[in-house]
């Protein structure tokens, strides 16, 4: 037997190892399957190559727990090493690589570096006691070697008598990490780390991975099962992608992968980080956030690229140059699917466009290379649903109608189709188009595009009386004089805390309501960012009261009987009536107010004493 020190002048770096990261100790086994895969690899190379002749037999690796001797091996039927290969591999070039690391990373709490960069062979240590590996290598007549450190920089090595080809890596776990022995765990380890390696890996007798899962297929090879299928072994339990995008570069980066569009509902409750970064089959990480633009984390699926810097720091990763063309590749290739999707079939398109709508929006918002793609596919669902229009094909609707005094398209839009009902119903009386935008992304939507188109202005369709909004040239003569249009508009008066009501008076048509409440868009859009927890001028808008105005449509046939009420108390209980009403229909009248409101509806039905009735306090 020989023995050594790995290296003289070094401190021992073992309980440095031994204690780095606690929960991250598991990467210890994709550190070692992973050698045994590159082993296995390399035998199969040097075999096309003809220097390994014969037939090599399987290469598959199996996991062994012993629980007895609280042993677990990691057994391969690769390459091996000869002695000296040991010494220069394990006891210097991994040893150096180990001792970088630390050097590197030491005091460093960055929880993510030791799940990015393997410690490689010394991970074992995390969580070992004691390590043997017994390895025979490939070459004719090399005799097998048996390595043997117990955590201390002293090794020893001799000659053993495995007879087949291959390594085995024993770990003696050490009693922290005991739960390394239980089955259960380790496989769920394997699951994690090494389920796409490309080498059959078995545990327990049963084999866990899948060595080609279907992005590294070629397209042409793939069903649509396939690619169904394959979801459904990332994803066990969610429902069945829209459609799905398959990557493939090789300059100037190297990239495969398979990106899926999950089904969405309408709340937010889409997942990130589903998106699995893999380097050569090996996982490495769901947390793509510096690699991939931040809405398309909303997609589901596996990018696999050799040339993403992994042992390196956040703040690095975003500046790397191949980590912001993979970006721009990837956005590009989804904008490109998704016109390619709508213009070969709209239809299908837009019965997705629930689920794609969120995430086009997002994208649109946030990435402007993005949105010039999107304006093209990017569609406006009529307020009435089931109808859907382009960017264009809304200007083109709204054309000749719906221009404000700045020439600019207003498009009008609803929040919410079924509160806004009356408002909707009499914008189509005029022959308006009006789209629904209630997602939780429209609000920002709205503010964005609006910088970003400069012919449209966004415009909720209660607002303001349409006549305000859209500039039409024919303006309706108010019926009454001006002595009574001031009569009627001092007979208006709303008194409701937390509510700042502006009152005027217009001739519009008869057909429309005796009284409007509108809600200027500004404000009201500041109001829904301060309760959405925008900050800045959201929490200031948000303290300041409700804006509401009052339009009296003067032409209405009412105000004649209403003018000419001789009853005082009545006539107030008219009016304070068609005021109420109009509030109603904002959601607006609440509590007091409310109650108010129906006991006079009903007295004023009974016919009771036409006497005014007032608001309790
Ligand atoms: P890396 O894999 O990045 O080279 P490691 O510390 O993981 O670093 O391994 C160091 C070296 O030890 C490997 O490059 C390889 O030459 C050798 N090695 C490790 N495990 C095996 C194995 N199972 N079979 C053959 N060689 C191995
Ligand atoms: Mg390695």
């Amino acid at each position: 037997m020989q023995k050594g020190s790995i290296r003289v002048q070094t401190e021992n770096i073992f309980p440095i190892i031994k204690k780095f990261l606690y929960s991250d100790h598991e990467i210890f086994i994709r550190e070692l399957v992973s050698n045994a895969v590159d082993a296995s690899q390399k035998l199969k190379t040097l075999t096309s190559l003809g220097e390994v002749k014969g037939d090599i037999g399987n290469t598959d690796i199996h996991i062994l727990i012993d629980k007895d001797k609280k042993t677990l091996t990691i057994s391969d039927k690769g390459v091996g090493m000869t002695e000296e290969e040991v010494d220069k591999y394990i006891n210097q070039v991994a040893f150096s690589g180990a001792e970088e690391f630390l050097e590197k990373y030491k005091g460093k709490n960055e929880a993510n570096i030791i799940g990015h960069f393997g410690l490689g062979f010394y991970s074992s240590f995390m969580v070992s006691d004691k390590v043997e590996i017994i390895t025979k290598s490939y070459k004719e007549d090399s005799k097998a070697v048996r390595w043997e450190c117990d955590g201390s920089p002293e090794f020893s090595v001799e000659e053993n008598d495995k007879e087949n080809r291959g390594t085995d890596i024993v770990l003696y776990i050490n009693e922290e990490s005991a739960e390394f022995l239980e089955p259960e765990r380790i496989r769920h380890m394997l699951e994690k780390f090494c389920k796409f390696l490309p080498v059959p890996i078995f545990f327990e007798d049963k084999q866990i991975n899948n060595p080609t899962p279907a992005w590294t297929k070629k397209p042409a090879d793939l069903t649509t099962q396939d690619y169904q299928d394959f979801y459904k072994e990332l994803y066990p339990f969610s429902e069945a992608p829209l459609f799905w995008i398959h990557l493939n570069v090789d300059y100037p980066f190297n990239l495969t992968g398979i990106l899926y569009f999950p089904k969405v509902k309408k709340s937010f409750e889409i997942q990130k980080d589903k998106i699995q970064l893999y380097s050569n089959q090996v996982y490495v990480t769901d947390e793509v956030k510096d690699i991939v633009p931040e809405f398309l984390m909303l997609l589901h699926g596996v990018i696999d690229s050799p040339d993403i810097p992994l042992n390196v720091s956040r703040s690095y990763l975003q500046g790397d140059p191949n980590v912001k063309k993979i970006g721009s590749y990837i956005t590009k290739k989804v904008a490109d699917k998704l016109e390619e999707l709508f213009r070969e079939d709209r239809k299908s398109f837009e019965e997705k466009w629930e689920s794609l709508g969120l995430f086009v929006k997002y994208g649109m918002i946030t990435d402007d290379k993005f949105l010039e793609k999107a304006n093209k596919f990017n569609l406006f669902e009529d307020a009435d649903g089931g109808k859907y229009y382009t960017l264009d094909e809304y200007k083109t609707a709204a054309e000749s109608l719906q221009k404000n005094k700045e020439g600019k398209i207003v498009m009008l839009y609803t929040t919410d189709p079924v509160q806004q009902n009356s408002f909707i119903k009499a914008a189509r009386q005029k022959e308006f188009v009006v789209v629904k935008l209630e997602t939780i992304v429209d609000a920002a939507f709205i503010n964005n595009m609006e910088m970003k188109w400069s012919d449209i202005q966004f415009v909720r369709v209660d607002a303001d009386i349409l006549e305000n909004l859209i500039d039409k040239n024919e303006s309706n003569e108010s019926v009454l004089s001006k002595e009574e249009a001031e009569k009627l508009k001092d007979l208006f008066h709303v008194e409701i805390p937390d509510l700042h009501t502006t009152i005027e008076v217009k001739g519009l048509s008869p057909d429309s309501a005796p009284v409007i409440a509108t809600r200027p868009e500004f404000m009201r859009r500041m109001k829904d960012m301060a309760m959405n927890g925008g900050g800045g001028m959201g929490s200031f808008y948000g303290n300041m009261p409700e804006e509401v105005t009052l339009t009296v449509n003067g032409n209405h046939p009412i105000y004649q009987n209403i003018l000419k009420e001789e009853n005082k108390d009545q006539q107030e209980n008219l009016v304070k009536n068609l005021t109420d009403l109009a509030l109603l229909s904002q959601g607006l009248l609440k509590g007091n107010e409310l109650t108010t409101f129906i006991n006079r509806s009903v007295e004023m039905m009974e016919g009771k004493p036409k006497t005014k009735i007032i608001t309790e306090a």
